[in-house]
């Protein structure tokens, strides 16, 4: 645990990868920030596994994008298939971008190298402390902490995610609807023959038959999903991505 300051200029609550990004773009630029979080540690899944180009030309700016794509899969077009069948291509390689692909990164390396990009500004993240309340006056923020400690800080940024406290405390509404379905994520490593060129998708009960389509050898780290609407049963299909060779194209 890392002792809180008793004030400082920015105060960021939350360090998923919002708040990494702000916390390292601060302190690079010489501003007196204060990035902390509640969890005792990072989460270690992969969650938002597709980086698009406009966040790639974003997080340039904070020095992270160079290892971001040297850590990650290299996507120009995106194939999702079920067992023969193509179910969804989506073409990124014409974007007028220098990034004209998308890629594939877990989300707890993104957090990773982002933490590298804070620390080398000299900054680090308070944990666990959690922000209970939040009050605002002329002249800045006071955050109360659930130790009952507190923060002053002359700006608070909520970056502590779609249930966020400092939202609700700066009684700002959060507008829109969610989505009817849930989502079934599991993060695993299949052994099998899989092709190291495309993107596969496959049935949970023909995932070997997919293999054979895909052939190419070694382990592949992939993600399975699954899609459950509603009531319905459970679920029918998964999807899942394969390892891509930099610069390839899948097909
Ligand atoms: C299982 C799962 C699968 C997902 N899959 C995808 C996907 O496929 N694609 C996609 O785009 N997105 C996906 N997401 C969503 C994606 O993870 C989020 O959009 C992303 O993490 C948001 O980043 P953020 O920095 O805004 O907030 P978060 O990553 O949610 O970070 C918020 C941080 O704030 C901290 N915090 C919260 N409240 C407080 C408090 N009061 N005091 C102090 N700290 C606090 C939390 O501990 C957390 O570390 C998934 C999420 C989950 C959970």
């Amino acid at each position: 645990m890392n002792a809180l300051p008793e004030s400082t200029g920015v105060l960021v609550v939350g360090a998923g990868p919002a708040g990494l990004s702000l916390a390292a773009s601060l302190r690079q630029k010489g501003v007196d920030a204060v990035l902390l979080d509640r969890a005792a540690e990072g989460a270690n899944t992969s969650r938002a596994a597709v980086v698009h180009a406009r966040t790639l030309e974003t997080l340039r700016e904070v020095g992270a994008t160079g290892e971001l794509v040297e850590r990650g899969i290299i996507v120009p077009r995106f194939t999702v298939r079920e067992r023969d069948r193509v179910l969804l291509t989506v073409e990124f390689g014409d974007l007028p971008t220098d990034f004209p692909y998308t890629l594939l990164v877990p989300q707890n390396v993104t957090e990773e190298i982002l933490l590298g990009r804070l620390h080398a500004a000299g900054g680090v993240v308070h944990r666990p402390f959690e922000v209970t309340g939040l009050e605002q006056d002329e002249d800045g923020v006071t955050a109360t902490l659930a130790d009952g400690g507190q923060i002053r800080a002359a700006y608070a940024v909520g970056t502590d995610g779609m249930h966020s406290t400092v939202r609700e405390h700066a009684g700002i509404a959060f507008e829109g609807d969610a989505y009817p379905q849930s989502f079934v994520l599991a993060d695993v490593h299949l052994d099998w023959a899989a092709a190291a060129r495309r993107s596969c998708c496959s049935s949970p009960r023909r995932v070997s038959r997919s293999s054979r389509r895909c052939p190419a050898g070694g382990t592949a780290s992939s993600r399975p999903s699954t899609r459950r609407p509603g009531n319905r049963p459970p679920p029918t299909s998964r999807r899942s991505w394969t390892r891509a060779a930099p610069g390839a194209t899948p097909r």
